[in-house]
Order: structure tokens, then C-alpha cells, then sequence
């Protein structure tokens, strides 16, 4: 007799949130990913109780009830089909993982419909495990609502931050998220205060309500975005904002491009303030290298280098005087 035993599901899901919810940030990444995925052209988040009590309603295309009671089973989705579509990804999510790992640490509920159900379904679920299913009266899309984020694991809990370092972190999330959807209204209240509203009217409506008027009438539209003149630019990297398709990453290689782009104008410790939407087909890029998708691959590192920086070299050489260009929006 052996000692290797496989765990049980309960058990390996626990050990997937480990990754996959890191904080309730990453939660509520993953559920405004399924939200946009699922088509929502309007989006509602509720944060309570430092980010352990989450609610996020959304008008998208809703679950039937069997899917209601297959989404948060593990390896469960709708998005991949086989290995080949791994790499020819156009939606958010792809692993399955989300919410069986999010279910899997906290006290949930569902309510969703689709457009073409009298009624929706309910189902309510602890650590997991489904505790009820019924129909009910709601609108077309979903809401999800998380009570008492990682109560079953105290451990995880242990290692939340202070209240207003894990609500930054949210609103922080939900910016990214909202700057990269800007046809999706996105709403934030935190302790039943709103801390961020757009309202999916475009681009340039998007970055004035995240913003202000200040950061748009300083930015310059280009090929790939919008770059900030001189009068805008921080004393962190965090302003440079890149997507790819869509996706917000953190890429060393698409920061270096910018500053670089920038060249002799910034002066030390002064970092651009940048929205850079890059599109590269889904099979030249590999986001399958971390659970939170954050970091992405490229196929073809310098050829994305030397495209954005030289983008932005034009861009900002077309301006004599940078510190001045002024945008007519
Ligand atoms: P993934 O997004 O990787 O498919 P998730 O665990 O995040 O995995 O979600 C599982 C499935 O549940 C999704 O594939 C989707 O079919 C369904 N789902 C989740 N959230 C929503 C939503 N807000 N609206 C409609 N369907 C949803
Ligand atoms: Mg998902």
C-alpha cells in the first residue's frame, strides 16, 4: 500500500483559491471578468466589511439553472471547449477556476436569468457546497453576492490587510477594469459610499470620470491609446496603463517600450501617464503563465517592443514642445 492519495475536490478547490483569490481584489477581478464575458453593458459592485462582503450584479445574458448549478464546480466553463482554443482565447476567463475557488472559501449566492426564462434561480452554496435551489423573479443578468470572505480558512484570513489598503486595491482593480470597457458602466460603492462611476459612453467620457478633466486635456490620442504631455507625468510607474486585447498585464517589456518612447523628455524619476490598448492575435501571446492572468507571454517580444516604442517616439516627436499640447476634445 502507498501514501499518495488523490484529495478531494473540497480540499484541491481550497488549494486553487490559494492562487486564484489571493485578496478580495482578485475576487473581484475574476467576477467582473465573468460579468463582462457574459456581455454586461452595465455592472453594479458593493464592497462591505474591508472587501469580505462583495455584491456584483450585472445585465449580461444570465445561466440557465443547470449551468447555475455547474459554474461553481471546478474546471467548469463555457469559454474553451479543447486545448486548441487555450491559445486562441477572446474571452476573459478560460480555466473554470473562479468561482468554484471563490465558492470554495466563502458563503455565496446566485441569482441569474436568462432573457429567454420566465424566472430565474437562486442557488445559495457554503464552502462550496450547494445548500439551496429555487426560482425567483429577478432581471435578466446575474448577481453574485460573497458573504464573509475566507471564514472557513483563517490562515487566508490572517493575511488580509488593513481595511483601506484592501479597498484601494478594489478600486485600484475596478479602474483597470472600467478604463479597458469603456462601453461598460461601471459602479463602485464601498461602505455605501460611490467611489467610482462611468458610464460606458466611450473612451474619452471614460477617462474624464476616472480621471478628470485635468489628466484628458493633457493626453494626446496616438495609433496605440493616449499618452500624457510633461505637465502630467508621476513620480510612479503605475500610471502607464497597457492592455492587451483588452486584458490589463504588467509587462516589463511594454513599460520599457514607453519610457523609452519618451526618450530625453522625462526628467528622472518621472514616469509618462499612458493608456496603451495593444491587439495581438490571441496565438502570438500565452496569458497562461499565472492563475491571475496578470502577466502575459510574448511570442515575439522585440517586435512588440519596437512597435509600441516607435509608435510613441512618433507620437511624442511630433510635438515641438510637448509640455504644452493641449487635446480638443
Ligand atoms: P471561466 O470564467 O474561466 O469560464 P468561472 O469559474 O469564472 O470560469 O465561471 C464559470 C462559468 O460560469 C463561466 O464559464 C460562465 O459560463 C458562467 N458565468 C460566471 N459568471 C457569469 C455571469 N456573470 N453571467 C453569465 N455567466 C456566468
Ligand atoms: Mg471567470
Amino acid at each position: 500500500m502507498g501514501v499518495i492519495k488523490i484529495l478531494d475536490e473540497s480540499v484541491s478547490n481550497i488549494i486553487a483559491a490559494g492562487e486564484v483569490v489571493e485578496n478580495p481584489a482578485s475576487m473581484i477581478k475574476e467576477i467582473l471578468e465573468n460579468s463582462l464575458d457574459a456581455k454586461s453593458t452595465n455592472i453594479r459592485i458593493q464592497v462591505k466589511n474591508s472587501g469580505r462582503d462583495v455584491t456584483i450584479s450585472d445585465n449580461g445574458v444570465g445561466m440557465s439553472k443547470d449551468d447555475l448549478l455547474l459554474c461553481i464546480e471546478r474546471h467548469a466553463t463555457s469559454k474553451i471547449f479543447n486545448k486548441e482554443d487555450i491559445f486562441n482565447l477572446y474571452t476573459y476567463g478560460f480555466r473554470g477556476e473562479a468561482l468554484a475557488s471563490i465558492a470554495s472559501v466563502s458563503k455565496m449566492r446566485i441569482t441569474s436569468k436568462r432573457e429567454s426564462d420566465e424566472l430565474g434561480t437562486e442557488i445559495k452554496a457554503l464552502a462550496g457546497k450547494v445548500t439551496k435551489v429555487s426560482p425567483v423573479s429577478v432581471n435578466e443578468g446575474t448577481e453574485i453576492e460573497i458573504k464573509e470572505l475566507f471564514y472557513n480558512t483563517p490562515a487566508r484570513l490572517k493575511f488580509l490587510r488593513k481595511k483601506s489598503t484592501e479597498y484601494g486595491k478594489i478600486k485600484e482593480t475596478v479602474l483597470k477594469e472600467s478604463l479597458a470597457n469603456p462601453n461598460v458602466g461601471f459602479s463602485l460603492e464601498i461602505d455605501g459610499r460611490e467611489l467610482l462611476k462611468t458610464s460606458g459612453k466611450g473612451i474619452q467620457n471614460t477617462i474624464l470620470e476616472l480621471f478628470g478633466r485635468n489628466v484628458l486635456k493633457n493626453l494626446k490620442e496616438f495609433p496605440l491609446g493616449f499618452l500624457g504631455n510633461l505637465e502630467i507625468t508621476r513620480s510612479s510607474k503605475d500610471y502607464m496603463h497597457t492592455y492587451v486585447n483588452g486584458r490589463y498585464v504588467k509587462s516589463q517589456i511594454l513599460e520599457k517600450a514607453i519610457i523609452d518612447g519618451y526618450y530625453t523628455k522625462l526628467t528622472k524619476g518621472r514616469y509618462p501617464f499612458a493608456i496603451i490598448f495593444l491587439e495581438i492575435d490571441p496565438k502570438e501571446i500565452d496569458v497562461n503563465v499565472h492563475p491571475s492572468k496578470k502577466i502575459v507571454k510574448f511570442s515575439e517580444s522585440s517586435f512588440v517592443y519596437n512597435q509600441v516604442f516607435s509608435e510613441i517616439e512618433k507620437a511624442i516627436g511630433e510635438d515641438e514642445d510637448i509640455v504644452s499640447l493641449e487635446m480638443s476634445f
